[in-house]
């Protein structure tokens, strides 16, 4: 059973709001690590809106070269990724139709085994949290409750 740190997510989801914050959490086996990522969905919106429609306010888009090198430096530290995190700043904690399209670019996701922690915030504080992970049985994300989130 692996505990993880509601405060961080939560900080970091108040800090981003009224746009969606996104991170990573990662382990070496013995305690977890917290890597937030810069959300840049206005900045992808903006040059290209056919390909990326929404605002921050309700998606987020990673630059793919800031996650590879943050990846490729967790793992000389001996870590793993073990969870994403994102907040939907006045939406529910539910895993949308968008966040599979992120989660899923060839079909499948990139990290199958990641669970992946969504936060609801309103008005700018925090709401409720669920988790999801990927089915390979079903090809969807079911609402995990295996993993303790503490305060
Ligand atoms: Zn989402």
């Amino acid at each position: 059973m692996i505990s993880i740190d509601k405060e961080f997510i939560k900080n970091h989801a108040v800090n981003s709001y009224p746009h969606e914050c996104i991170g990573i959490i990662t382990t070496n086996g013995k305690q977890l690590f917290y890597y937030p990522l810069n959300n840049t969905q206005n900045e992808v919106h903006k040059k290209e809106p056919a390909k990326y429609p929404w605002k921050a306010e309700i998606a987020y888009t990673v630059d793919r070269i800031e996650f590879d090198k943050l990846i490729k430096e967790v793992s000389k530290q001996g870590e793993k990724l073990i969870a994403f995190y994102h907040s939907h700043p006045d939406h529910e904690a539910y895993f949308s139709e968008i966040d599979k399209e992120a989660q899923t670019v060839f079909g499948e996701p990139e990290f199958p085994d990641a669970i992946h922690i969504v936060i609801s915030i309103r008005m700018g504080i925090p709401n409720n949290i669920r988790c999801y992970q990927w089915n390979k049985n079903t090809y969807d994300f079911d609402e995990i409750k295996t993993y303790l989130l503490i305060t």
